[in-house]
């Protein structure tokens, strides 16, 4: 049996997480299972730009990967950038097993909003299963209601559902068909 795993980098409140596992169980046909590793990433941060680097998270996370592994998906609440990008809600190896979302930008507060669990949450897991497609092989989606569409604001994150359009789904059922069943 395999499972995806979320591996949390740094502080992050576990009531979020518990619902981000529930919601993950009902996606793919793997249970979610969640590891807490509490330590500040200080090998990513980048005192320049105060942000850290997505992929040295990703190089880390993939180098201790459990071997019942499917996919693992690192949530962290520091701000994540790319040498070229000034933020990013996530990155994944595409086609490979390593993810990792950030909830900073995520937040209602960093728009001076009052704070919303629930929207958080949904949020996080869209992020989530967006880059849980490009680990299974999907590039960006021209449809702005699927989940693979490229968010670079809170509003088209917001304006896409939390699942796969058709197209989508029909490819990371495949993969998944192949990877595992072949
Ligand atoms: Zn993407
Ligand atoms: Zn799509």
């Amino acid at each position: 049996m395999k499972y995806i795993y979320l591996k949390t980098i740094g502080l992050v409140k576990p009531t979020i997480l518990e619902n981000l596992v529930k919601s993950l169980d009902m996606l793919f046909p793997f249970q979610s299972k969640l590891i807490v590793d509490e330590e500040n990433p200080l090998f990513a941060f980048e005192p320049k730009r105060d942000q850290y680097y997505a992929k040295k998270m990703i190089e880390k996370l993939a180098g201790e990967l459990p071997l019942d592994c499917e996919k693992l998906v690192g949530i962290t609440d520091v701000d994540l950038c790319t040498p070229v990008l000034t933020f990013v809600y996530g990155e994944a190896q595409l086609s490979g097993n390593v993810a990792v979302v950030s909830l900073n930008r995520l937040r209602q507060e960093f728009y001076y909003l009052p704070h919303n669990d629930a929207l958080l949450v949904e949020r996080l897991l869209k992020e989530c299963i967006h880059e849980l497609g490009h680990c299974y092989g999907l590039f960006h989606c021209n449809n702005s209601k699927c989940v693979m569409c490229f968010s670079n604001s809170i509003i088209s994150i917001d304006n896409k559902k939390k699942n796969f359009c058709v197209g989508c789904k029909e490819f990371v059922d495949k993969t998944i068909r192949k990877e595992n069943y072949a």
